[in-house]
């Protein structure tokens, strides 16, 4: 995969060089390149900036630059793109509090390309007409880490890309480890189970004993049992997206204990049901 980052503060970007994702850039699983979008300014000033229309506060990035710098990035394909990716371009994904919000399955779908461009916006943000004209080009994703504002899109082209090239083949070690955690499809999107490790006592906390008890059967029911707990207690949101025919009756049993029953596509509180 490759991965182009346009951005003022390429600096920010040093972190991926590191760990893991440094070390699936030297094996060659991933190449990120940064790219300098002052380097695409006309001005001695290397001006990025303007204010906005309509007045308000703070400055906005000015267009000009950034159609430069990503028709640059474009026309600078990967060189072992089949004929059909080369066609379609990569996915531009712009960070924004204005996108949708990012996902362990918007990750799964974005390790499946080839090819991805991040625009890093800064400020109050890029002029609207970017993400409007290469959506005619390309596919454009805006993105959100979460409904919080950053400063820069930096943070989240540094997260995005974590989340997404340790699902490519051969970065992480184990990649069984991968489909068990929280949110993994493979794991019916819930929350991971509490997990422990050595000592078995530790300042008067004991390991639950059935993970020592050797009985593979009963470790799993109770890692499942947790997991739909701890999603029933913290992200209740999660359930509406549990699919109840990927349910046994212990799952049922779990659930219903914590209030929640099968609906339409997934689950709702008993009391709505009752409701109804
Ligand atoms: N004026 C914008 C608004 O109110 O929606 C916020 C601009 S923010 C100060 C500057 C840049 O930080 C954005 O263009 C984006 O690149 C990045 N950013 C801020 N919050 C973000 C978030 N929650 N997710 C992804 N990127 C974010």
């Amino acid at each position: 995969m490759r991965i182009d980052v346009v951005t003022i503060f390429g600096e920010y970007l040093q972190p991926l060089s590191l760990s893991l994702i440094g070390k699936a850039q030297a094996q060659g699983l991933l190449e990120v390149r940064v790219r300098d979008l002052r380097e695409h300014t006309r001005d001695r000033h290397r001006t990025v900036d303007d204010t906005p229309y309509g007045g308000g506060a703070g400055l906005l990035m000015k267009p000009e630059p950034w159609g430069e710098a990503l028709d640059a990035v474009l026309a600078d394909p990967p060189a072992a793109l089949t004929a059909d990716a080369a066609e379609r371009g990569p996915v531009l994904l712009v960070p924004s509090p204005v996108g949708e919000v990012f996902s362990q399955r918007l990750a799964v779908e974005l390790a499946a390309e080839p090819w991805l461009v991040f625009a890093c916006g800064r400020y109050e943000g890029i002029d609207a007409r970017v993400v409007e004209h290469y959506r005619t080009r390309i596919r454009v994703r805006e993105v959100s880490l979460g409904d919080y504002v950053l400063n820069g899109g930096e943070v989240a082209v540094l997260a995005i890309t974590e989340a997404v090239a340790r699902l490519l083949p051969g970065v992480v070690g184990n990649a069984a480890s991968l489909t068990e955690e929280s949110h993994a499809a493979e794991h019916d999107g819930l929350l991971e189970h509490p997990a422990y490790t050595k000592p078995a006592s530790w300042r008067g906390l004991e390991v639950p004993a059935v993970l020592s008890s050797g009985h593979h059967g009963a470790v799993e029911r109770w890692r499942r049992d947790e997991a739909l707990r701890r999603t029933a207690r913290r992200r209740p949101d999660l359930l509406a997206r549990l699919d109840p025919s990927r349910c046994d009756a212990a799952d049922l049993a779990v659930l219903a204990a914590e209030g929640w029953v099968p609906a339409a596509g997934g689950f709702r509180p008993a009391a709505a049901a009752v409701a109804d």
